[in-house]
């Protein structure tokens, strides 16, 4: 993939711990809903021994003209750097790469299951969805502890009312240590939560995202609901 070079833009804090990170889209840079990216921190003041580059996914949706990542503010050097970096600070970055993205038969649905960060490149896919204006069932049923620790929960909620063809649902794990009203679904998914949501869980093709052992648990909740393995794609973030 070429290697380009892209300014810091913008931080902002989106969730308990995670921060989201707007970068300038560089000229001629093309990505699919879903990719992620390699970044890399040029000289920085600090470095541990995972080393100056971490892959994320790209959140942002390809028709919009900024790059945007999100991820859990975890203390490590890198992260450190990312947070403390003055705005305008130079970055590399290698991408795209990654082949989650969406099937291309628009009649299957799609259906994603994400947990915590996991949720990133279904912000871009959602998204971009929206923008294409095609006529494909979505429905990304979403898992944190709270609201709180939500990523792009408004975001993901609002797409609703753009997109007749898109259902969000939110499920939150912890609500005993939250401070926000939630009135959605509660607990781990179960094949009783997707049963309520899709008509034959054996016609769309799924696709899970989340930190490994997220993945893990997910699949074998949808392997016992019955679901072919075959239409089971996933998407692992290393490293939590
Ligand atoms: C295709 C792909 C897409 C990804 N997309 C994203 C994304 O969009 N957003 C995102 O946040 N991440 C994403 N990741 C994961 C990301 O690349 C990093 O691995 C992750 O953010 C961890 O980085 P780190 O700097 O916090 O930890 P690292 O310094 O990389 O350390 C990782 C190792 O140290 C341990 N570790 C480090 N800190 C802690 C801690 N505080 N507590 C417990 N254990 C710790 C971890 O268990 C792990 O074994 C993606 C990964 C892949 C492969």
């Amino acid at each position: 993939m070429p290697i380009y070079k892209v300014n810091l833009k913008a931080r902002k804090e989106i969730a308990a711990g995670t921060m989201a990170f707007h970068f300038e889209k560089p000229e001629g840079f093309v990505y699919k809903a879903g990719q992620f990216a390699d970044y890399t921190l040029i000289d920085p003041p600090e470095t541990d021994a995972e080393g100056n580059t971490r892959g994320f996914s790209l959140a942002s949706a390809p028709y919009e003209d900024y790059l945007m990542s999100a991820t859990r503010m975890r203390d490590t050097a890198f992260k450190r750097v990312l947070k403390t970096m003055p705005l305008g600070t130079e970055l590399t970055l290698d991408a795209p790469y990654g082949s989650f993205t969406l099937h291309n038969n628009t009649a299957i649905p799609a259906v994603f299951v994400t947990g915590g960060i996991g949720v990133t490149p279904v912000r871009s896919i959602v998204l971009q969805a929206i923008h294409d204006q095609v006529a494909r069932r979505i429905i990304v049923i979403d898992s944190n502890k709270r609201p709180e620790d939500a990523a792009f929960l408004d975001d993901l909620n609002k797409s609703q009312e753009k997109n007749p063809h898109y259902t969000f649902v939110g499920t939150m794990t912890g609500m005993e240590k939250s401070n926000r009203e939630w009135h959605e679904e509660t607990g781990h998914m179960t094949k009783a939560m997707l049963s309520k949501y899709i008509d034959d869980l054996a016609v769309p093709i799924y696709y899970i995202a989340g930190p490994q052992a997220m993945v893990a648990s997910m699949r074998k909740v949808l392997t016992e609901s019955g679901v072919n393995d075959d239409n089971i794609r996933t998407e692992e973030f290393t490293g939590y």
